[in-house]
């Protein structure tokens, strides 16, 4: 069967290209593996979806062209997925920082996304896997279903994380394939784990810090595991994390931390109840123990109670590894931004080729911006295919 454009991937990206294509009058067929569309889309955000997020600029994204994501993101804003949202009747909300949520289920995304589809007259195959690709005057899609033909081919296969439900590396072959430049990719927006066991006992404990690398630093909190750090500070700077670099904490980041200390010099209590004022008490107890001798503070000479300050406003941590693209929201790198034009994701090399979503090297940060650059990708191939 032949078709305008053939979408392999029915998930965020895949399915807004497809809506966006369709609605311009474009025969569109959708291929996805899975028996559903979307399933990203359904467990997203802890089943409400962070469908995008009020202050996208292209500094919350991460890209071998920082530049890259710029026009498409101008393209379609977060505002007009937003008049989509209201138009569907979806009830939202602010969570924080901009993010916004479903109130009721991120089921309602999908749901929204499939009502578009038909009225666009996209057809999706779902239970359909894309097994080969070849490209002769057209491109010929080999599926577990059948043989299809199309002029235009949209790869929106998303990126490694999450394979347990649909995540595969096809996206990146048929980039090799045609000869494409792929950035080394990894997971993020992940779990870092952490060297040595000195503070795994300390599972649970969550804490408000400053988490920063030599490129960023995000003020959120901080969560203890079995095996290391997570919560949104640590998922943040894992974009920015680079084996082998240690990760920055500020650990108090409301205290004036040298005029707290200095106030309580030469008193009887011992480090860790001083650090227990401003600090959860286990983890005050656990650092004062495992980073200093927990004595009492007037045995505590000058020296020390700068080392004290030091270590409480920069504590460098180091991390041994992530907890892998199992955990990971998403992955880092991807099809080379060099490989694609800006204005509507097309490969320079081989034209009718398109590429979007996170299958390309353009990652965002936590709180909706990755859904963000899904539709705005999907929008640019959406409107030039
Ligand atoms: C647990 C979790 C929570 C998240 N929460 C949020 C959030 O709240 N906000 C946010 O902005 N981002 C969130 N993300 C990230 C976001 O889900 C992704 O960045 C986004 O879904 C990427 O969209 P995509 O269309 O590029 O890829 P995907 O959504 O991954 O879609 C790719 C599709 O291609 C299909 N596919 C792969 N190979 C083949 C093949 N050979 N043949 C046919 N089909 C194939 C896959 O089954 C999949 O459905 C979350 C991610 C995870 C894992």
């Amino acid at each position: 069967m032949n078709f305008d454009a053939i979408v392999i991937g029915g998930g965020a990206a895949g399915l807004f290209c497809a809506i966006t294509a369709g609605k311009r009058g474009k025969k569109v067929l959708v291929i996805e593996h899975n028996q559903e569309v979307g399933r990203k889309i359904v467990i997203s955000g802890g089943g409400r979806c962070n469908f995008t997020n009020l202050n996208v600029t292209a500094e919350n994204f991460i890209s071998q062209n920082p530049h890259f994501c710029k026009s498409a993101l101008a393209g379609f804003t977060p505002q007009d997925f937003i008049e989509l949202v209201r138009r569907h009747k979806i009830a939202y909300y602010e969570k924080t920082l901009g993010q916004l949520f479903c109130r009721e289920s991120s089921r309602q995304i999908v749901e929204m996304l499939l009502t578009e589809c038909s009225k666009a007259k996209v057809r999706i195959m779902t239970g359909c896997t894309v097994t080969s690709v070849s490209q002769d005057g057209c491109f010929e899609v080999e599926t577990s279903q059948g043989t299809f033909t199309s002029a235009k081919l949209i790869v929106a296969c998303g990126g490694l994380s999450f394979p347990k439900i649909g995540a595969t590396a096809f996206g990146y072959d048929i980039a090799r394939q045609f000869g494409l430049k792929i950035v080394e990719t990894r997971p993020s927006l992940v779990a870092l784990v952490m060297e040595g066991k000195a503070y795994t006992p300390l599972a649970g404990i969550s804490m408000e810090v400053i988490a920063s690398t030599k490129e960023q630093a995000f003020r959120e909190n901080i969560v203890f595991t079995h095996r290391g750090m997570s919560g949104p500070a640590v998922l943040q700077i894992s974009n920015y994390w680079r084996a082998g670099n240690p990760v920055s904490f500020h650990l108090a980041p409301e205290t004036d931390v040298v005029k707290h200390l200095t106030a309580s010099r030469g008193s009887r209590k011992n480090l860790g109840n001083l650090l227990a004022e401003i600090l959860p008490q286990r983890f005050a107890t656990a650092f004062a123990e495992r980073e200093f001798e927990n004595k009492p503070l007037f045995q505590m000479n000058d020296g020390e109670f700068e080392h004290l300050a030091e270590k409480l406003t920069d504590w460098q941590v180091k991390f041994s590894t992530t907890e892998g693209y199992d955990r990971a929201e998403v992955t880092l790198g991807g099809i080379s931004t060099n490989e694609l034009s800006s204005k509507t994701m097309e490969s320079k090399k081989m034209p009718g080729l398109y590429f979007i979503g996170e299958v390309v090297d353009v990652t965002g940060w936590l709180g909706g911006y990755n859904f963000q650059w899904a539709w705005s990708s999907g929008f640019a191939a959406g409107n030039a295919i």
